[in-house]
């Protein structure tokens, strides 16, 4: 098994209450992929400029990351500059300079197009559709999306909806995309556009896993210090996924344990700038952060306290 990614491959900007970082490695399909490849192998396709240190992505490959789908094309690489105050979870873009992302036109090679699994990081759902159209017979397929896209290109990004297994957005997201303030509410209209099962983000709070008749909820695992959460939602989709991929399953409890190894991934993610932390993460501390989750989430049943119960 393994997952076929497209999204941004790009040079981040980043300032933090902490520290800043310069032009370092990040891009939705890069945090997707160094989270991922803990679980599974993971096929990339996306657009880097000359300027771009493809070496810095060496790590990559050496988890089984298949970097033959990112073209490098004459020209500068995607840029993205973002700043964060105390709360992890305001975050303001400062610019973003598009290169050679602009005319990016997703080419699968051929060996990506049998992929079974497939995230549609967060791209406009017209190159979205172009990947659906390029792979032969996905058996999951999720897509992520964004507010520029909502508002820029509904129509496209609904023919994108109804073709997906899982939409993954954040909550403002949801509520914007339903047109509605409810968050259950939402996720259920999201559901009936074609989805069967609608993740919703919360940043440092966790996230929200709808069924078809069924809520699950992870936290956001509690960490002392937030150094960065540039890439915390990609590699959160990266661990969900990753899991998914690798147990082969479709049950609920799969989903469920998918939403764990995502926020375990997610929270390894903000500890450093970039994808630092990711890269030096070892498959034992993952386990042993996972085990922290059983512990924090756990508890058992007690029903005899309710007056008259
Ligand atoms: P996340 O924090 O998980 O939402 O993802 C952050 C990553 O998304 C950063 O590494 C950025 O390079 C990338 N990014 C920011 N804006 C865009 C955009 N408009 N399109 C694609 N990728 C973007």
């Amino acid at each position: 098994m393994s997952i076929l990614v497209v999204g941004s491959v790009a040079l981040d900007h980043v300032e933090t209450p902490f520290g800043s970082a310069d032009g370092v490695v990040g891009g939705s399909a890069i945090f997707f992929a160094a989270a991922a490849s803990m679980l599974t192998p993971v096929q990339v396709v996306g657009v880097v400029g000359s300027d771009y240190p493809m070496d810095r992505l060496r790590f990559l490959e050496e988890q089984e990351v298949d970097l033959s789908g990112v073209e490098i094309v004459e020209g500068d690489s995607f840029r993205w500059k973002g700043c964060y105050g105390h709360d992890p979870n305001d975050r303001t873009t400062i610019w973003t300079q598009l290169g050679v992302f602009e005319q990016f036109k997703p080419r699968l090679p051929d060996h990506f197009r049998d992929a079974r699994t497939v995230f549609l990081g967060n791209i406009d759902p017209v190159l979205q559709l172009d990947v659906l159209e390029q792979v032969r017979l996905p058996k999951l397929v999720v897509c992520d999306t964004m507010n520029f896209w909502i508002d820029g290109n509904r129509e496209a990004l609904l023919e994108v909806i109804g073709r997906v297994h899982i939409l993954m957005v954040n909550d403002a997201e949801a509520r914007q995309l339903a047109d509605e303030s409810n968050l259950l509410k939402a996720a259920r209209w999201i559901q009936a556009q074609g989805p069967e099962w609608v993740v919703v983000k919360k940043g440092e709070h966790g996230a929200v896993l709808f069924g078809s008749a069924s809520v699950f909820f992870v936290p956001g695992y509690p960490i002392e210090e937030v150094c960065d959460p540039t890439g915390a939602g990609d590699a959160f989709a990266g661990g969900f996924l990753g899991y998914l991929d690798w147990s082969g399953s479709r049950s609920r409890d799969d989903f469920r344990r998918a939403m764990v190894y995502g926020s375990a991934l997610g929270s390894y993610a903000v500890e450093a700038f970039s994808v630092d932390r990711l890269k030096n993460l070892t498959p034992d501390q993952v386990m042993e952060r996972i085990r922290q989750f059983h512990e924090i989430t756990a508890f058992e049943l007690e029903v005899g306290a309710v007056r008259n119960g």
